[in-house]
């Protein structure tokens, strides 16, 4: 399963640095755009498989890691919910100006990709994916509304919290009274390395429940 992800992840890079080699980033802009209405139905695919920084952003973060060089915490300025809306409102205004302006187009997806890689050296991966990726921004707006996501089975939880850990979104939490893991739909990718880590197969992909 994770060697699955893995190779579906790295086919989607292929495809990003193949259409970015022959200038065609708009026919990638376009999957981006088709995957909107897919997170309305299934939820962030695109953020757990497709995306190109989360892909790239995921080895550096395990060295990163691995060294000791993430910290737990992160400036308080990385918690103002609008910051990813800046970061989208930035990139759609300088990517115009240049278009227009200066005839070029800027290579803003390989930009936002360098600058996950270089935040995960230092701070863990929800931070770039919650509180600065732009493009996030519009996938936990659709993600939100998923008729299928990510769910726990709280009849099988035993609270372990492996799903926390493995959780690279801060999307999946121990809560209640019972201390049962909950996904946080409009952050989680469906990305299954909560799944993966659960000792008791108690996370599942499946139709969302009406809530309470
Ligand atoms: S809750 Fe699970 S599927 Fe969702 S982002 Fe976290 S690890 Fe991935
Ligand atoms: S890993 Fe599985 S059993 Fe452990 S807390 Fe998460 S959902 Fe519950």
């Amino acid at each position: 399963m994770k060697a699955k992800d893995s190779l579906v992840r790295i086919a989607f890079l292929a495809l990003f640095l193949f259409l970015t080699i022959r200038g065609k980033m708009a026919l990638w802009l376009l999957l981006f755009a088709l995957s909107l209405p897919v997170a309305l139905l299934f939820g962030r695919l695109y953020c757990g498989y497709a995306c190109p920084i989360h892909t790239i952003m995921r080895p550096v973060s395990a060295l990163a890691r691995k060294r000791g060089w993430q910290k737990d915490s992160a400036p308080r300025f990385l918690s103002a919910v609008y910051l990813p809306w800046v970061a989208l409102a930035l990139s759609i205004a300088s990517t115009v100006f240049a278009r227009k302006a200066l005839q070029i187009n800027l290579p803003i997806l390989p930009f936002w990709i360098a600058a996950g890689a270089l935040t995960v050296l230092r701070f863990r991966p929800e931070v770039f994916h919650n509180a600065i990726c732009p493009f996030g921004a519009l996938q936990k707006t659709f993600g939100r509304f998923a008729r299928r996501s990510k769910q726990v089975d709280p009849v099988a939880c035993i609270s372990c919290g492996l799903c926390e850990k493995a959780c690279q979104a801060d999307a999946i939490h121990l809560t209640g009274p019972d201390h049962t893991a909950t996904v946080n739909i409009s952050l989680c990718h469906q990305c299954s390395s909560c799944s993966i880590a659960c000792p008791k197969d108690a996370i599942a992909h499946k139709k969302r429940l009406p809530e309470k």
